[in-house]
Parts: C-alpha cells; structure tokens; sequence
C-alpha cells in the first residue's frame, strides 16, 4: 500500500518549515490511519471506544482525536498488521517486554532520508574520517534493539577509521570494557584524527566521571564530538544536567559545548529529533507532540506540562499514529529559543510513576559501579 504524501513528507527539505509541511502530514497521517482501519480489527475496536473514525480526522487539529496507545500496549501485544520485508526493532528494556515494530524497504529508505536531511540540516556530514567510541553494545544479530542500531548508522555522517564499542559481545554475552575504551581515548588524543563519542549520554556521565575519578583526562584532536542519544527514557532522570555533561565533556576529554549533538527517537515513535545550537529539540516535519492532562487527557496549550503524546504517520505495519509515553514534558513555541528555527521544541521534565520500570540507563549505572 503506497502512501505518496508520505513519502513526500520524508523527502522535505525543510525540516523545521511546519507551514510547508503541515498539510502533507495530515494527508499522509489520514492515509496511514485509513490503511490501518482496514486492516486491523483489534485497531477499529479501539478507535471506538474513543468514538473516533478516519473521516473525523479532518484538520491539524483533529489529530488531537487520533486515540493515543500507551506504549506499553506495544510491549503486550506483538500484533503486526501486515509483515513487511525488511528490519525488525525492538524497543530498549530489561524487563522482559519488548515492542516489535517491523518496517518495509520503502520505510526504511524513508526514515533514512530522515536522517540523512537533519544531519545536513545540523551540520553532522564530514567527509574526514574519524575514529568512533561507541558506548553502546557491539550489534550482533543477537541483538535487535533499537539503541544499538541507532548507534551504528550515527556513525554513517562520517567515514569510520575504527569502531570501538563499550559493550563488547564475548562467548555469548555483553562485557563492559571500560579500560580498553579509555585505552583508545587516550591513544586518539595523541593522534591527529578526529573522535566522535557516540552512545547514550547517562553512559557518557558514567564514563567521564570514571575517567576525571582517575585522573584521566585528555585533550581529543579538534572537530571531535559527541554525538548522543538512544532511548527517549535516555533523557529523563539524568542524574546529572546537560550542563554538568558538557563541561565534564571540556574537562575530560577536551570536547567543546558546541561539539555536543544530542539526539532522541522511540522504537514506537520512529523519528528522530536533533538539538538544535541552544541544546533544545525542536519537532521535526515527520512528527507531532501534543501535551495531555495527566488526569484528564485533554490536549494543553503551549507552555503548560503534561503527558507527552508523539503523532506520526510512518508506518500502517502498528497503529504508532498516537503513542502515549509516560513521560512529562512542555512544549515551547520556537521563537522562544532563539536559534532561528521557529518549529516548536519539546523539553521533557521526568516521567509519571518511574517506580518499577527499569529502563536501560539503570542497568548501565550498574555496569559503571561495579
Ligand atoms: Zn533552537
């Protein structure tokens, strides 16, 4: 099933222009809600008990009507509407429950033209080769989540002259390898060849405040960053604050603020958000946030906190239309950040009931204190 508007609106260039965008999302998101109606009984019963239709969905504003699934109705139920050929992901999470999402060629080919116009758009293309520290598990076909894969392709934006990955799979499991890993940061800044830090930033906390604990610092060749992110849980709950990281970024291994490039998307949300020069997430063409009432769900205006509730019209293989997170965030409008970019940007604050869900940054602050 071809959705032209779609594709249309992941081969934008203009990212960030809601205007030129927000009519070719509504027709790509009525396109995908349709496609999933028809295919999916468990979805059009669902949609009922939310008195909600496709043809309700008439304006931008209607898609506050869309029914938002809470994500961990992707980690219960593994229904898939249709099997495309192409890559399965599964979402990040040690507590045995797991959201599969399975994208199409076509879909794939998408979501890379997503990535590769924000990374034009925020400058991550080099054409010079750098060595890449990966904080993150070595991929192996043993391991499908999300995280890793995201990973692997941030190290697509410039030519690799190595790997050297943190979580390296050895006779059949993950070991940290936390001393060959500052191994090669140390030797790099002897060399001349830029390094890119990639992995989740609470990995990167652990790591350099490990490294300034023991006295080891260096002063990494200039053009070398970090490019950060993973997870969308990544980013709530960070023991420390982004400008607690940056600095430990400068002091330990000589990495300047400007050089910091965050990133987030989810399994059950696939698109990718960058920040922008002042550190914050503005929302992309291919997705839309709205901020719910914790208690009574409805949308609230710009400014004020709630549920965060991510819309998007890739893929009719899941109803991903309306994903309900369990975090809390605000939405701003764009002007107020003064970066230029006038699209909205989302700030999340924590999460609702963090208790009893342990997300992969958990099990990683056990790795580091061990
Ligand atoms: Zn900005």
């Amino acid at each position: 099933m071809d959705n032209r508007n779609l594709r249309q609106l992941f081969s934008t260039s203009s990212p960030y222009n809601i205007e030129e965008n927000d009519a070719r999302f509504l027709a790509a998101m009525q396109e995908t809600v349709k496609q999933v109606w028809n295919s999916s009984p468990e979805y059009r019963a669902l949609a009922a008990t939310f008195s909600f239709t496709p043809q309700a969905l008439r304006t931008i504003k209607d898609l506050e009507r869309i029914p938002p699934i809470p994500t961990l109705y992707f980690k219960r139920n593994d229904f898939t509407l249709k099997h495309g050929i192409g890559v399965e992901v599964t979402s990040s999470g040690t507590s045995g429950q797991f959201s599969h999402i399975r994208y199409t060629a076509a879909e794939l080919l998408m979501l890379a033209r997503m990535a590769v116009t924000l990374g034009r758009f925020h400058g991550l293309f080099s054409g010079r080769p750098v060595h890449y520290v990966i904080l993150g598990y070595q991929p192996s076909r043993h391991n499908q989540m999300v995280i890793s894969k995201t990973a692997y392709l941030s190290t697509w934006y410039a030519p690799a002259l190595s790997r050297t990955y943190a979580l390296v799979r050895r006779e059949g499991e993950y070991r940290l390898e936390a001393a060959a890993l500052v191994r090669r940061l140390l030797r790099c800044s002897q060399g001349r060849q830029p390094v890119r830090v990639v992995g989740f930033p609470s990995y990167a906390s652990f790591l350099l405040k490990w490294m300034k604990k023991k006295g080891k610092r260096c002063r990494l060749p200039a053009g070398s960053c970090a490019l950060l992110g993973g997870g969308w849980k990544q980013f709530a709950g960070l023991e420390i604050s982004k400008e607690e990281l940056k600095e430990l970024f400068w002091d330990v291994l000589g990495i300047p603020a400007g050089g910091i490039h965050e990133f987030f998307g989810a399994a059950e949300h696939p698109v990718l958000y960058c920040t922008c020069g002042n550190g914050h997430f503005h929302i992309p063409a291919y997705g839309r946030v709205l901020i719910r009432d914790t208690a009574t769900l409805k949308p609230l205006p710009p400014g004020e906190t709630g549920l965060v509730n991510l819309l998007t019209p890739m893929t009719a293989s899941l109803p991903l239309m309306s994903v309900m997170t369990d975090d809390l965030g605000v939405v701003r409008p764009g002007e107020t950040c003064g970066c230029g970019i006038r699209a909205p940007y989302l700030e999340i604050l924590g999460r609702v009931g963090a208790a009893g869900l342990k997300t992969c940054s958990a099990g990683a602050q056990e790795y580091w204190n061990r």
